[in-house]
């Protein structure tokens, strides 16, 4: 194709236009990827295009995703649909550092997004697209960030928004979200990847643009996290960058970055990746064991509900991304991730549980001596810490036995002894 961007299908190889409405492939079905041409400028150039902007206040050009604009969608022009959204702080801790044993770990915190997840990231790019190409409705299926992001930006838009999220399974800060800002919200009886599969099938019939992380052009903005992170390290890139994992749109997002970020010289040398899994919905580790011969779907079960995935959507797209990045896929235990995050909310900092899967990660990856002590390591915290009260109250108020670092609250009496007593006690 001579246009800048297009889209190729990564089953069957087509190439259709960046403007064509099908969220897959028109042919086969497959999943679509979005090509750049290299931007002409060069590494050298394209950075300091980029630097020059972290000095905009107003319009698309502040927001952490279209600062890079020629690497996320070029011609989104006037279309551009931003909160805006990313700028996210990459922040040090001594006592998380402590705790997982790398003592130069830094925390990308995706959760101070605008609707508190990194997904605000891709869906303004979704959106834009969907605008782009003059969609009159928009859907997804969701754990519940997807679908908090989507009602927002879809309300910001002027657009009709349907989200498909699993019923008792979304934690009470994006059932929220997504009620608030006015999305038609269905609760569907089964788990995420029956709502993936029945929002697939409705988007098609019902000629609603679906904007899951099937969608090619929400990873484009998810490819952000990467830049962001790279250009706040002066372009100096980490040994590692960690990641929760679950429908792996944002593994596979990071792989690509890394690619186009070397392919146009804005680095020169690529970090390794680590996917991060909770044990119980771990179907991409136990296909990284096996060398990515095959995925086996797998019935999830973990209380980090936003990695609760059992067949991950962007498997052979994320299996590249750990293959050309020399990463490794892990796992680990609910109890991993709720001790992991009780010493990220400890530290004043708060993640949301699946967030902390990462943090875990970095602990269990450096205990191993997969992760050398002295690595510069990023591990990027996906959603904020109120996106899940429940399950913050139940560890500090009613687990038992007693975690080390639950927090109980005491109930008393109106009585100045009793305060006292508890203070000085
Ligand atoms: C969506 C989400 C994930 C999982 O990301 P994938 O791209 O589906 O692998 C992890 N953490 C949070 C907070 C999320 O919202
Ligand atoms: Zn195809």
């Amino acid at each position: 194709m001579s246009a800048a961007t297009w889209q190729v299908c990564a089953a069957c190889g087509s190439e259709i236009s960046e403007t064509d409405p099908h969220p897959r492939c028109p042919r086969c079905g497959g999943l679509l990827e979005v090509r750049h041409r290299p931007p002409p400028q060069g590494g050298h150039a394209l950075r300091a295009t980029f630097d020059a902007r972290r000095g905009v206040w107003r319009g698309a050009l502040a927001s952490g995703v279209w600062r890079f604009i020629e690497a996320v969608l070029p011609n989104a022009g006037e279309h551009i649909l931003t909160y805006p959204e990313g700028n996210t702080p990459l922040l040090t801790s001594a006592p998380v550092a402590h705790w997982a044993g790398s003592p130069a770990l830094l925390l990308k915190h995706e959760g101070l997004n605008p609707t508190g997840s990194f997904k605000d990231r891709g869906m303004t790019v979704g959106v834009t697209q969907a605008r782009r190409i003059g969609a009159r409705a928009v859907s997804c299926a969701s754990t519940g960030n997807t679908a908090a992001s989507l009602a927002a930006y879809a309300a910001l838009a002027g657009l009709p928004a349907l989200v498909l999220v699993p019923k008792d399974q979304v934690a009470a800060g994006k059932l929220a979200q997504a009620l608030a800002y006015g999305a038609r919200t269905l609760l569907v009886r089964g788990n995420f990847d029956d709502c993936l599969e029945l929002a697939d099938q409705a988007s098609e019939r019902l000629g609603v643009y679906l904007l899951n992380s099937v969608n090619p052009f929400r990873l484009e903005g998810q490819k952000t996290i990467v830049f962001e992170l790279l250009q706040q390290l002066s372009w100096d890139p980490p040994d590692w960058i960690v990641v929760p994992a679950g429908n792996l749109g944002n593994t596979a997002a990071f792989g690509k970055a890394l690619e186009e970020g070397r392919a146009w010289g804005l680095i020169d040398r690529v970090p390794r990746l680590a996917a991060v899994q909770a044990e119980g919905a771990a179907p991409f580790a136990s296909s990284f064991r096996s060398g990515f011969a095959r995925l086996d779907r797998v019935t999830p079960h973990t209380l980090a509900t936003a990695i609760s995935i059992g067949n991950p959507v962007s498997h052979e797209r994320a299996a590249r991304a750990i293959r050309e990045t020399n990463g490794v896929v892990t796992t680990v235990s609910d109890d991993d991730i709720l001790e992991a995050k009780a010493a990220v909310d400890g530290a004043g900092i708060g993640c949301e549980p699946a967030s902390a899967a990462a943090v875990a990660g970095v602990r269990r990856l450096v205990k191993e001596g997969v992760i050398g002590k002295t690595d510069r390591v990023v591990a990027v915290l996906t959603g904020h810490v109120l996106k899940d009260p429940a399950t913050v109250v139940h560890y500090h108020q009613e687990r038992e036995p007693r975690p080390a670092r639950a927090n109980r609250p005491v109930e008393i009496e109106v009585n100045l002894a009793e305060v006292e007593r508890l203070m000085r006690g």
